[in-house]
């Protein structure tokens, strides 16, 4: 009887253990998917620092689930940028972009072929975000529907029609058990998205997309002129900020240049 109950005690403790470690979360990498300097930051804050130059990064953050697999959010500048290491003038001359390493590389030095990346999300559809996306035409790719039909340049469709899709009408919990969830933050583009990842040691992590694009802009509740709508903006701040506070989560601004800086990169990871 003793021996019995303590083998099923084993067997409970066994089955119990088991979805806790291998539930989750286990690996984010943040990757470097480019660069770039703005000539003029009042760009993004409107009657602050005219003239001043801004530096920003753009990353890339590449997510292991213990049962879901590899999930990719964002896709940055296009490879392609690589094979001009001095960068190219973007929109129109406002910004000097370039790209010194590809995300293929990067991918490559953690063993990650672009074929196991079975799932990804945009945050939104700028060229920054977005330039790497056919480079994965198998993974679901996860895109509010208010985005994906915002129609591009002189009508055009901004994702090839055949690229697997799932259109998402506000928040989305990727693998169904509250690791990575989608958040639906409008207003930079008419379905920005943002990341909320739980992460067994480093805790919840908010990535922001372009909801906010620097934490001066974030401190200050400033909205770009150049945003789609900048009443949503402003509610989307408060979203996040009302989601940091009840994580106790830290705010990953992508394009925060000095934050990005202080970040790990692959092939180093936060678990
Ligand atoms: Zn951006």
């Amino acid at each position: 009887m003793k021996f019995a109950r303590l083998a099923i005690a084993a067997c409970l403790l066994a089955l119990g253990s088991l979805p806790a470690s291998a539930a989750g979360v286990d690996k984010l990498y943040v990757l470097y998917c480019g660069e770039g300097v703005g000539a003029d930051q009042s760009r993004w804050s409107p009657g602050v620092n005219v003239g001043v130059p801004l530096a920003v990064s753009d990353n890339c953050y590449l997510i292991h689930h213990t049962q879901g697999g590899w999930f990719l959010w964002d896709t940055g500048f296009p490879d392609a940028l690589a094979a001009t290491p001095d960068g190219v003038s973007a929109a129109g001359g406002a910004l000097h972009v370039k790209r010194t390493k590809t995300l293929t590389a990067q991918l490559d030095e953690i063993g990650v072929k672009p074929s196991d990346i079975k799932a990804m999300a945009i945050s939104h559809t700028h060229p920054d975000h977005i330039g790497n996306v056919e480079l994965f035409p198998q993974a679901m790719l996860y895109v509010q529907k208010a985005e994906y039909e915002w129609p591009g340049e002189n009508g055009a469709p901004r994702f090839k029609s055949e690229h697997p899709v799932t259109k998402l009408e506000g928040d989305h919990d990727v693998f169904g058990d509250g690791s990575v969830v989608i958040i639906s933050t409008p207003g930079h583009t008419p379905g920005h998205q943002s990341l909320l990842v739980r992460l067994p040691k480093t805790g919840a992590v908010l990535l922001s997309g372009d909801a906010v694009h620097f934490k001066d802009n974030w401190d200050n509740r400033r909205v770009p002129a150049l945003n789609f709508n900048k009443e949503q903006t402003l509610a989307s701040m408060q979203r996040m900020a009302d989601i940091l506070a009840k994580e106790h989560a830290q705010l990953w601004i992508n394009h925060d240049k000095p934050q990005s800086e202080a970040q790990k990169k692959a092939p180093d990871y936060y678990e």
